[in-house]
């Protein structure tokens, strides 16, 4: 095997994602992961280590299951590559369409493939934007996303997240509009919860009356906010955005990129944990649990309907639109899911896990810890009643990120946040270890402070 050096000199060809590229030059800040089996991963130094990240949100049954790399082999040896254009499809695809048609809510049978989140998201839109001009709407096809929204990094889905990550593209052509961060730690002081979500409604309505809704293609939101920093919405809020959305004739994309495949404890959220039927399904990650690159954009029968009616073309498509080892990856992933229960077990473990990481709230620079599950948020903060964050050059995320990692956890920072999206078979003693090497490592960054 290559040492960690041999490693780290080829590495320095390859552009890091979501990093401070010039803080990883110095030695030490970047870490190989070698092998990984169950809820662990090895770096090169031989260190074993709780994914206390699941991969990146994705590795959901597990890293290293037989189930689904015999699976792809399989795939592999009958049919290496076809794409689903044009005439063409094959088994592997179908089948796994069919399965998501299964298991989607309501009337979402038809399925669009991709090779990510993002495009499944860029794909969502594009598919309104010619769903509406073939109902003779082409203007309509402006895109209300939030603040705290992270849907990708391809150009569109970019523009959709939170303006921080666009740096101004989400203003390109006047398309994407950004509605307030539905926070109500953050943002609803002096309110209750209940007013707090009557005012982001009123605001919706105030945006969709000023932007005319005959110009509104769609509302696109994630069940829980998860790069956003894991934003759980007041209750009923989602409810109420799908109502106020059907009433004025839009379209609602409910982005489950993270929150499908059992990390909320139900293969989707949107209607199984939040009530609401969304009109469109996008989903990555979990759906192979990062076996394999595959996204799909789910849709209602009434929109295929109308985009497969006489006369149109459907100019949209990957060359890796329902590949076939990635469609054996996720029919093998839902496979094992079913067989095993997890998503009706994460719902058990899930609480404990989450029930463990809110205990941390008694620490003095623990400011929130939200979320739901096996999607955790811990928010720092320099003064528990003032909600003052550190100075943002401390890095205090970091710092208790690189404490868990000397621990023997991967945690991921962001900013002042820490995030925690595990596998989603953590046993109830590792839950009860991730818990205990937070609050030492936070209470050890504390006392250096
Ligand atoms: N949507 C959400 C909610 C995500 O968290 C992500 C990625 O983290 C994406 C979309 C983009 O997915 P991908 O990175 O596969 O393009």
């Amino acid at each position: 095997p290559k040492t960690t050096d041999d490693i780290l000199t080829e590495d320095v060809h390859l552009v890091q994602s979501f990093a401070d590229l010039n803080a990883l030059k110095q030695d030490g800040a970047r870490t190989a992961i070698v092998g990984a089996e169950g809820t662990m991963v090895t770096d090169s130094e031989g260190n074993e280590l709780i994914d206390g990240i699941g991969g990146l949100w994705c590795v959901n049954v597990g890293h290293k299951r037989r189930e689904i790399i015999e699976a792809i082999n399989q795939q592999l040896e009958t049919l290496d590559f076809y794409s689903t254009f044009y005439s063409f499809t094959h088994p592997t695809a179908a089948a796994l369409a069919a399965k998501l048609a299964e298991l989607a809510p309501g009337s979402l049978n038809k399925v669009h493939f991709g090779n990510s989140g993002s495009v499944a998201n860029d794909s969502a839109v594009r598919i309104l934007h010619h769903y509406y001009k073939r109902l003779g709407q082409p203007q309509k096809r402006k895109v209300l996303s939030r603040h705290g929204a992270y849907h990708g990094s391809t150009h569109l889905a970019i523009a959709m997240t939170t303006p921080e990550y666009s740096d101004g593209w989400h203003k390109a052509e006047g398309i994407v509009h950004h509605l307030r961060k539905p926070h109500y730690w953050r943002e609803g002081d002096g309110m209750t919860e209940a007013e707090f979500t009557d005012a982001l409604l009123d605001d919706m309505k105030s945006e969709i009356e000023s932007l005319g809704a005959e110009n509104i293609a769609c509302f696109i939101g994630e069940p829980i906010m998860g790069a956003g920093g894991v934003i759980v919405p007041p209750e009923g809020y989602h409810a109420r955005v799908a109502d106020l959305c059907r009433d004025y004739e839009i379209k609602v994309i409910s982005d489950e990129v993270v929150t499908a495949f059992g990390r909320l404890g139900h293969f989707f959220a949107s209607k199984d944990v939040f009530g609401f039927q969304p009109d469109i399904i996008t989903t990555a990650k979990g759906l192979t649990s990062g076996y394999q690159p595959l996204s799909a954009t789910i849709l209602s029968d009434e929109i295929h309907e109308v985009i497969s009616g006489p006369g149109a073309m459907f100019l949209h498509g990957m060359t890796y639109s329902g590949h076939p080892a990635a469609s054996a990856a996720g029919l093998a992933n839902i496979a094992l899911m079913e067989r095993d229960q997890i998503p009706q077990t994460a719902r058990t473990t899930g609480k404990l896990f989450e029930t463990t990481l809110k205990g941390l709230g008694d620490l003095d620079i623990v400011g929130e810890v939200r979320g739901s599950h096996f999607m955790i948020g811990i928010e720092f903060v320099k003064d528990k009643v003032s909600k003052e964050i550190f100075d943002p050059s401390l890095n205090i995320g970091l710092k208790v990120a690189q404490k868990c990692q000397e621990k023997g956890l991967i945690a991921r920072p962001l900013g002042h946040i820490l995030i925690l999206s595990p596998t989603l078979i953590l046993s109830p003693e590792q839950i009860a270890t991730i818990g205990a090497i937070l609050r030492e490592s936070i209470t050890e960054v504390m006392a250096e402070l």
